[in-house]
């Protein structure tokens, strides 16, 4: 008890900013991140340590993970459980808190891990957890699977997250200044808060009063991530008060957070002073889905020395000592020789096409052009685009191109299922013509081999659905080009034929749904064949010209350290 206190001691001196994340990609042994909202929140936390600033971190502790993928012959998705074991990396502490669900008192418990960084930067990270002795069966898997079962499953570990997470920081002896809400996954904080401040008046001729909004609203920050309306979550008001309970008079929580039903990100929206989209084009689509809400925008990024590889990082500690802690430095980056760089990459291609070749025996080669694909398989994101007219692309390409796949869909969404086995329908079509491949088991680790280990980094969203966008960052960080529809941060990061290319038109309009797949992937033929290959085949000297903007522009810019330094600003200390 003591040896834990005197951790915690070092904390809880200083006022925090306290991170709320459904998911935290803190390393990928710890099986608690699904994509790519989960990995920004480890990169937030990574480079929050590197640059000492005064954060904690919550998260739900997810023992089973998201899942395991493999993948049958025909492409069809088979979902394991990913468990793993809290105790080989975190520590567990002794403070309880409780949350009331389903009427019953559910016991959390809190595992302590500590993101440290070389610059002697500490982050506490508390992962809550339901799994305690004592609670009922159905009580103990809450915080088991990410994303995983129905709604009331989601609310209650919604609930543990927010009311959990808030009484779980006081229990620990935390003092916060801000809470920041990643997503409206944690906006019942807002609630928690709300009873806690509630103001000790006797007689009050307006009731409303009581509940003092505005005192939360200063201490409260929310970025949302989602640019269409349905992908917000919302909860029907009859199991919200089965499940939590009468939270505020039913006319408060209705005015706060919908009529209809719960909404998590007007929840969000309503008590958070300062709101941000993900990117300048997802702040605009917000805004107009919002009307009435002053809506900021900081553009993600990524953790510059998480999302660079081996070869590359030895390239840069060589020629730009100081980059990992100050990505600003990738300005001098026309200091590298050009046939270093090019080593780098193809020591970072070689690596790639090796472990290719022993998982899949399709026989790829280093001298080919090679295109990458890997993200969430869900039907926005259009994997298969590229074959949208197949003889084509053989026309175009010719044996001068390969292409590796990866991406897990999430369990129940059928669409982004059936895209991956359309993907492995066409590698068979196709089998004697071009190589092809979709590695299963898409994770952090393997997304590091990928954005390095191509030639190409390839995305196909529909418009304006790719809020922002972050594998594209990475690939920028090892020197890969981009290949893009204008959408999320590509429109900010994109010089055409200067830090890569795009796709389709130019990102004019705000409401969505305009199918462009036709005319997309007719630009597509038409950049790879007139401009992408002749480029990589004919012109190594202007291929090295664009991955040397790829980083000194792109990753220059879209790290998490710039973004890191703009919520401190912008929001946290304002
Ligand atoms: C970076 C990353 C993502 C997010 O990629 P997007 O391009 O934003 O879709 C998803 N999953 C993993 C494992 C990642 O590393």
């Amino acid at each position: 008890m003591d040896s834990m206190n005197a951790i915690l001691s070092e904390f809880v001196k200083e006022q925090k900013i306290a991170y709320f994340s459904m998911e935290i990609g803190v390393m990928n042994e710890a099986k608690t991140y699904s994509g790519g909202l989960g990995v920004l929140a480890g990169d937030t936390i990574r480079s929050a340590a590197d640059l000492k600033l005064p954060m904690v971190a919550v998260t739900l502790i997810t023992k089973k993970g998201y899942f395991t993928q493999e993948l049958e012959d025909d492409g069809t998705q088979v979902e394991k459980p990913a468990e793993w074991e809290p105790s080989d990396y975190m520590t567990l502490m002794p403070a309880r808190t409780h949350v009331n669900l389903d009427g019953r008192d559910v016991a959390v418990q809190a595992w302590l891990y500590i993101q440290e960084s070389l610059t002697g930067g500490r982050v506490p990270m508390v992962f809550l957890d339901t799994d305690v002795e004592g609670n009922e069966p159905e009580d103990r898997e809450i915080t088991f699977r990410l994303y995983g079962g129905d709604d009331r499953y989601r609310l209650k570990q919604e609930a543990v997250l927010g009311i959990g997470g808030v009484r779980m920081l006081r229990e620990l002896g935390f003092e916060v200044k801000k809470y920041h809400m990643n997503e409206g996954h944690a906006s019942l904080l807002t609630i928690e808060l709300l009873r806690e401040y509630k103001r000790d008046i006797e007689e009050v001729w307006d009731e409303d009063l009581v509940w003092d909004v505005e005192r939360i609203k200063n201490i409260c920050v929310f970025t949302t991530h989602t640019p269409v309306a349905a992908g917000h979550d919302k909860f029907d008001y009859r199991l919200v008060d089965e499940v939590v309970g009468e939270l505020l008079p039913p006319h408060i929580l209705r005015k706060l957070a919908g009529e209809d039903n719960l909404n998590m990100t007007l929840l969000g929206l309503n008590l958070s002073e300062w709101v941000n989209g993900v990117a300048k084009k997802h702040m605009e689509v917000s805004q107009s889905m919002f009307p009435g809400y002053e809506i900021s925008a900081i553009t993600n990024g990524v953790h510059s020395y998480t999302w660079t590889c081996k070869s590359m990082k030895r390239l840069f500690d060589k020629y730009l000592p100081g980059w990992a802690n100050e990505p600003e430095l990738f300005v001098r980056i026309g200091r590298i020789p050009d046939a270093e760089l090019w080593e780098a990459h193809m020591e970072a291609k070689r690596k790639l096409i090796d472990l290719v070749n022993e998982r899949t025996g399709v026989g790829m080669d280093y001298d080919t052009l090679t295109f990458g694909f890997a993200r969430r398989a869900t039907a926005y994101k259009r994997a298969p685009l590229l074959f949208y007219d197949a003889e084509r692309l053989m026309e175009v390409t010719g044996g001068k191109l390969q292409v590796i796949y990866a991406g897990k869909a999430h369990p129940r969404d059928i669409p982004g299922k059936e895209n991956i086995r359309l993907i492995f329908r066409r590698m068979r079509e196709l089998e004697n013509r071009m190589k092809i491949v979709y590695l299963p088991g898409y994770d952090m680790k393997l997304a590091l081999d990928l954005v390095s280990g191509v030639d190409v980094w390839l995305n196909t969203p529909q418009r304006p659905h790719e809020a922002s966008g972050t594998s594209g960052m990475k690939s920028a960080h090892n020197g890969v080009v981009n290949f893009s529809v204008l959408d999320g941060w590509w429109i900010e990061g994109h010089i055409e034929g200067y830090t890569g290319w795009s796709i389709g038109s130019a990102p004019t309009e705000v409401s969505l749904d305009e199918n462009a797949d036709e005319q997309d992937a007719k630009d597509l033929y038409n950049k790879l064949e007139e401009q992408i290959i002749p480029t990589y085949y004919d012109n190594r000297h202007i291929w090295t010209r664009m991955m040397q903007n790829a980083i000194g522009k792109n990753a220059y810019y879209f790290n998490t350290h710039r973004m890191m330094r703009r919520y401190v600003t912008e929001a946290y200390i304002r």
